[in-house]
């Protein structure tokens, strides 16, 4: 597992700009399982708590994330709104130094359910009143304490998926399906076709507003791997992306729309999807990343075009000829989700097509943009190069329903978890294909390297994909 010590001297403080010195806290936690079994290294621990001071702050680090914010902790932030606020981080900062490492955790990590179905009711007051709010929370609280207290090598991405979206939420509960499946989604596949054609570097790559994204693993656990800091203004988020998607990359939270928290010239290139509509002061994040990264490939996957419907909530600030206009200093390529979707199938390097005319992209409801790309031209994306689909402990696709069959045989049916997830992905189909039937053992023989015809097919139909060590619940 990475910490951010690896990359500690690439850290300066979004305010005063100066670089940082770091002490440790001792933890006192109660749970060692993580080092018991070896995920951990002693040096890690003592390093998952305490604090990072500046010239003119000192920043908490939770867990081994720096928060490098000021003001609350960031959670549960869609587009700029706060659905649930996080605790202060001055208060998060007192308990670290009373040695209360545990309870900053759950601070950070906790949110304040909505109880929507209580709308409904009678006394809408009286059930938005502060006491009301404040019982769901400890309940919350509650709920995250057992979980961290029993055998954290037993909870998988899923689990928390399930935690932030699947029972009482302060977010969305169409995020549920969406995280479970999203790693071979249109989308990603888009994002794999560009990501794919970096290539390893000594500096990380910044993956910027990196959510619960899968592209912190791929990028760490591609055959020619390379580092990966993961940022994003949610603590809950990067966090989780830590222990149980990428444990391999480094995760700090910060606020994207603030100054980049990296010295001159410490990144290897920077990396954001489906998150850039979002960022306020779209010139200052160019510049940022000039600054951060001079030169090096600029990667913006799956931004929002003003002119296409259906309209996301805020955020779609540009046209497709409106962001070239602005990414016009960075020899910027613009494809569409379509273009790169048939790309990453036929294992072709989107950067040799003839470049596409904005006008044209005027109904593409989702964008894609490379910048500084030049060197990413001769790339070759042949049969030799692994694909990012395959990268991962390789299981049954999530997406599909699976019946044993008598006889050892598996059926797996692909099914959209809700209309609005069919209607966003629709393009699955054309590559997954919907009903296969296989031997049930068959990702098993992928998972121990048999690529025999029957795995070789499923694995190019998407039926046994690659995903993160600890994605999924345990599955067959
Ligand atoms: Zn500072």
């Amino acid at each position: 597992m990475s910490s951010f010590h690896d990359w500690i001297d690439s850290f300066s403080c979004p305010d005063c700009r100066s670089g940082f010195s770091f002490t440790a806290v001792n933890s006192g936690a109660s749970n060692s399982s993580d080092i018991a079994s070896g995920t951990l290294s002693a040096h890690d621990e003592a390093a998952r708590y305490g604090l990072l001071q500046c010239r003119c702050f000192r920043y908490p680090v939770v867990d081994g994330v720096p928060i490098l914010l000021k003001g609350n902790v960031g959670l549960l932030d869609q587009g700029g709104t706060f659905e649930s606020k996080g605790p202060p981080v001055e208060q998060i900062v007192a308990l670290i130094e009373q040695g209360r490492c545990p309870e900053a955790l759950v601070r950070c990590l906790g949110f304040t359910p909505r109880f929507k179905a209580l709308d409904k009711l009678p006394g809408w007051r009286l059930w938005h009143s502060d006491a009301v709010l404040e019982f769901g929370r400890k309940r919350v609280e509650a709920r995250l304490r057992a979980m961290l207290d029993g055998d954290r090598q037993k909870l998988s991405a899923e689990d928390w998926f399930e935690f932030y979206f699947g029972g009482p939420t302060a977010s969305d509960p169409n995020h549920l399906p969406y995280y479970r499946n999203r790693v071979v989604l249109p989308r990603t596949l888009a994002a794999f076709s560009l990501l794919r054609l970096l290539p390893a570097a000594d500096k990380p790559i910044l993956d910027l507003a990196c959510g619960y994204g899968p592209f912190a693993h791929y990028l760490t656990q591609r055959r020619n791997s390379t580092p990966v800091i993961g940022m994003d203004f949610n603590f809950y988020l990067v966090w989780g992306q830590r222990y149980w998607i990428a444990p391999e990359a480094v995760f700090i939270c910060a606020d994207g729309n603030k100054r980049l928290p990296f010295a001159d010239d410490s990144l290897a290139g920077v990396f954001c999807s489906d998150a850039f509509m979002y960022l306020k002061d779209k010139p200052g994040v160019l510049a940022e990343s000039d600054r951060c990264a001079p030169g090096t490939p600029i990667i913006l996957s799956r931004v929002g075009n003003k002119s296409a419907s259906p309209k996301e909530v805020r955020g779609d600030s540009h046209s497709a000829e409106g962001y070239m206009e602005l990414f016009a200093s960075h020899e910027p390529r613009i494809f569409s989700e379509y273009a790169l979707v048939r790309g990453y199938l036929a294992r072709r390097n989107p950067l040799t097509l003839a470049p596409t005319d904005p006008a044209d992209l005027r109904w593409d409801k989702w964008l894609h943009f490379v910048l500084n790309g030049e060197s990413l031209q001769n790339v070759e994306v042949g049969p030799a190069l692994e694909w990012p689909h395959q990268v991962g402990k390789l299981c049954f696709n999530p997406m599909f329903e699976r019946e044993v069959n008598n006889g050892g045989k598996v059926r797996l049916d692909l099914k959209f978890p809700t209309t609005w997830f069919a209607y966003q992905n629709g393009d699955m189909y054309g590559y997954h294909g919907d009903l296969v039937e296989c031997s049930a053992d068959a990702a098993e023989r992928a998972r121990a390297g048999q690529i025999d015809p029957e795995v070789q097919s499923l694995l190019d139909r998407f039926v046994v994909i690659g995903l993160p060590e600890r994605y999924l619940k345990a599955q067959d």
